[in-house]
């Protein structure tokens, strides 16, 4: 059983003004030591992006959770480097950039929470960061290029921000384009709506 993804939309829907507002808004740090209640959030955010196999990150504010925790695949999206095991994936707790380097390469990007559509986004090939491991011990770690990415798109969602808030190319499917444009528009300028 899969825990639910919240999306900005359904379909060409745009969804209820309650679980876009969850996706939009800035989640909370997690107290150190943990209390019995946030190891619960971080349990209930591994088990959800266990059940899945098609995100390679996962952040708290997509199941319901507004706590700063994300959780990826550390090895990128590689079914044969995935055993779903421990050591395959990262849960960073409170995580902060503390170094940026090289220059901006841009790609572009899909999320769970904007479904259908990528958007090409500029993001720095190397960080570091720093955060709590799920045992709430202090780490620091180095990621590049792809992983980079992954991070930097999950801690966005800690911020609120979403695909869509970038300024890059958007892509829409052939399908979709006619439907989409309310929608995009009434997603990319807050309170519109
Ligand atoms: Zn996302």
């Amino acid at each position: 059983m899969s825990k639910k993804v919240l999306t900005l939309w359904s379909g060409d829907v745009v969804n209820e003004e309650e679980e876009v507002s969850i996706l939009r808004s800035r989640s909370e740090e997690v107290p150190v030591p943990f209390s019995n209640d946030r190891k619960k959030d971080i349990k209930t955010l591994i088990d959800a992006f266990l059940t899945r196999d098609d995100a390679v990150g996962l952040a708290a504010p997509q199941i319901g959770i507004r706590r700063r925790i994300i959780i990826f695949r550390n090895k990128g999206f590689d079914e044969k480097k995935w055993s779903g095991s421990e050591e395959d994936y990262d849960v960073l707790i409170n995580p902060r950039i503390t170094q940026s380097q090289g220059d901006m390469v841009t790609m572009s990007e899909g999320c769970l929470s904007c479904p259908e559509i990528q958007v090409e986004i500029s993001r720095f090939p190397e960080i570091k960061v720093r955060a709590h491991d799920v045992n709430g011990r202090k780490m620091s770690k180095r990621y590049t290029d792809y992983l980079a990415r992954v991070v930097q798109h999950e801690m966005d969602h800690l911020n609120g921000k979403l695909i869509i808030d970038h300024e890059g190319t958007l892509y829409i499917p052939q399908q979709r384009q006619e439907s989409f444009v309310d929608v995009i528009r009434k997603m990319r300028i807050p309170g519109e709506g």
